[in-house]
């Protein structure tokens, strides 16, 4: 089987890699010289672009930043032909890169008009997850696109979930991260408040994260040094999962909120207040720093 990996940036060069080293066969490329460059000292085979990459491919496996990457290389433009056009017929197409669920829909009906195979498979899990191969993917797609698929994910992650047909890997992601960014903003909240009332962070950690307060935003990502010593916080917020990222996400979920018209009132205030954040210093930041914007603001 000869598998296209295209996408080599913070998560595609290591899953790529991890790929390798199962024992497929597998060729890179990347638009970015320098994440060619890393890929060839990481000792991965490139090809001299996307399409000689792709050519013949049994299955072509993106991680891009945006859909509209996606779309394009699928397509394919004026210049030349797209990813389509050049893998081999039936060819198994699976898209890692996080989009929005209409735009990961499109790529499917492209993929199916080109007579192939499609999955939209982000994942959860970060760098770290990436270099492990401990991510998380969800699946969206057929059952059997998904049972010829799930060994190349498993050799690039521990958890495999197929969500259900086309694009809901992505409306997976897209429901967990907005579930995500209002608990942290929740926990947040919660101790700037038990500050002013004079509560230590480790009393409110010691009630809360035994009782209903309980979440993954609390007991793995504290937003305040002290109680859960591997959590940013810890380390002046560096990242973890960068502000930059979940505002990102969220402006998708907004798109998916749109288009469904579902009252997510909660879910679109986080999207307000992450945009916010990611505007400054918490690009670059992890999320949970967003606790300092929330006590700064506090009067
Ligand atoms: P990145 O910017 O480091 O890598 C993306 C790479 O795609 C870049 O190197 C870019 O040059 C390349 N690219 C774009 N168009 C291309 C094309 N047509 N052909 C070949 N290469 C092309 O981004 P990343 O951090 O690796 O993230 C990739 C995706 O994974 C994003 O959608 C992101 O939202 C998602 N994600 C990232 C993380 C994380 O922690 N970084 C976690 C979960 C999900």
């Amino acid at each position: 089987m000869r598998i296209a990996f295209l996408g080599l940036g913070h998560m595609g060069l290591p899953m790529a890699r991890n790929l390798r080293t199962t024992g497929h066969e597998v060729i890179g490329f990347d638009v970015a010289p320098a994440a060619v460059t890393a890929a060839v000292e990481a000792g991965l085979a490139v090809a001299g672009s996307g399409t000689e990459a792709a050519t013949g491919a049994d299955v072509v496996i993106t991680m891009f930043q945006s859909g509209a990457q996606v779309l394009d290389a699928y397509r394919g433009s004026a210049d030349g032909p797209g990813l389509l056009a050049v893998a081999a017929p039936g060819a198994l197409f699976i898209d890692c890169s996080t989009i929005a669920v209409d735009e990961a829909r499109a790529a499917h009906a492209l993929a199916e008009e080109a007579g192939h195979r499609s999955l939209d498979a982000p994942v959860s899990g970060g760098v770290v997850g990436a270099e492990n191969a401990t991510l998380a993917f969800m699946v969206g797609g057929s059952d059997e696109d998904f049972e010829a698929a799930r060994p190349l994910l498993e050799a690039m992650g521990r958890r495999v979930v197929h969500c259900g047909g086309a694009g809901l890997g992505q409306a997976a992601k897209v429901c967990n991260n907005m579930i995500l960014a209002v608990s942290q903003i929740a926990v947040a909240e919660a101790f700037v408040l038990g500050e002013r009332l004079g509560l230590s962070h480790q009393a409110l950690f010691d009630v809360a994260s035994n009782a209903s307060g309980q979440c993954w935003a609390l007991t793995t990502n504290c937003p305040v040094p002290g109680p859960v010593p591997t959590s940013p916080a810890n380390r002046d917020y560096q990242p973890g999962f960068a502000g930059a990222l979940m505002n990102k996400d969220l402006g998708l979920a907004e798109q998916a909120v749109e288009s469904t018209g579902v009252e997510a009132r909660m879910g679109m205030l986080a999207r307000e207040l992450y945009a916010a954040f990611a505007a400054g210093e918490g690009a670059a930041q992890d999320f949970s720093g967003i606790i300092n914007t929330i006590r700064a603001a506090s009067v």
